[in-house]
């Protein structure tokens, strides 16, 4: 038997410039940089890791820079936009910090009683701040005050292909649907943080209806999405450790296309996608982001997965240099 997932463990998103990427995410939005390490498939690029203070999952947001690469484009099958918690009452301040930094924030509601702010980071990648209530302690040390900062990842919308293989799937993992808004199907898992996962339905998007709540329908109904920097990889939801390979095993006989069980160094994965749309990846509870380094350290010099340490003066000599947002110079 598997457990329900209590909700997403981390998000992924493909960026252009690392330096540009960290001082928007470390910098403007006031997140800490808990991981500096490689991607796993090409280890001659970064893989940048953002979270509260301890990196607790539920609160991550990673990045791959691939300056070299075009654009992407957002569209279908995609996850849209990544949404993180702020304070209710602080949404003034944001709209004023994104200002401050020129970056053109829209104002909008949902479900009637939700406010947040919607902005692009420098990519493109449509990201939002969500006036929700939060157990998660946000990082206290970084250039935001620690009343408004960021408490963890608030939720996520897909623009699925196939919304009803994508809903089966997340019912699968034990999300319910709790509510509709206009084209906005919404999920949650029974967590207490980084629970809800909205799907935007196809149907109403081809009609034009954007249900008011996502705002670019020229854009979403425009078609297809191409990966790429400015675009949102995948979203990982958290599973027990004993549980991944039943899960395998479970997407496998239902006819999900489903991935072996990767080890991620910091969690074991695999990958399904419904209907060869949304990327959704099941990551592990554990080990966690302190097993190669002190909660202190978390993010302050660049790791490798063990296998790569051997590489690590060729891997270190192909790498742009970085510098980590200080929270004086960011404040
Ligand atoms: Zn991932």
């Amino acid at each position: 038997m598997v457990s329900d997932t209590p909700g997403i463990h981390h998000v992924t998103s493909m960026v252009g410039d690392a330096q540009a990427n960290l001082d928007f995410h470390a910098g403007v939005l006031g997140l800490r940089l808990v991981k500096r390490t490689v991607n796993h498939e090409d280890v001659l690029r970064y893989h940048l890791y953002y979270g509260n203070g301890s990196g607790d999952l539920g609160t991550v947001y990673t990045c791959f820079p691939y300056p070299e690469q075009p654009p992407g484009r957002r569209g279908v099958p995609q996850w849209s936009a990544v949404a993180f918690a702020v304070p209710p009452g602080s949404l003034d301040f944001w709209a004023d910090r994104l200002a401050d930094h020129s970056v053109e924030a829209e104002r909008r509601e949902r479900f009637g009683d939700e406010s947040l702010l919607r902005f692009e980071d420098p990519d493109g990648t449509r990201l939002e701040l969500v006036a929700a209530d939060s157990p998660v302690e946000p990082w206290r040390e970084g250039p935001v005050p620690e009343a408004v900062a960021i408490r963890g990842i608030h939720g996520v919308t897909a623009l699925p292909a196939d919304p009803f293989q994508t809903a089966s799937v997340l019912e699968t993992l034990g999300l319910e649907r709790v509510g509709q808004d206009g084209n906005r199907v919404r999920y949650r898992a029974g967590g207490d943080h980084g629970t809800t996962l909205d799907l935007l339905d196809r149907g109403a998007r081809a009609a034009g209806d954007d249900g008011g709540t996502d705002g670019n329908a020229a854009a979403a109904v425009s078609g297809f999405g191409r990966e790429g920097p400015g675009t949102i990889h995948h979203v990982a939801v958290r599973v027990p450790d004993d549980d991944l390979m039943d899960w395998h095993d479970l997407f496998r006989e239902r006819g999900v296309q489903v991935s072996r069980v990767r080890d991620r160094h910091y969690y074991r994965s695999v990958y399904v996608r419904p209907g060869g749309g949304v990327l959704v990846e099941l990551a592990s509870e554990k080990p966690g982001f302190t097993v190669d380094e002190d909660v202190d350290a978390l993010g302050s010099s660049l790791v490798l997965p063990p296998w790569a340490e051997d590489d690590r003066e060729m891997i270190e000599g192909q790498l742009p240099s970085v510098e980590v947002p200080t929270a004086d110079d960011w404040r």
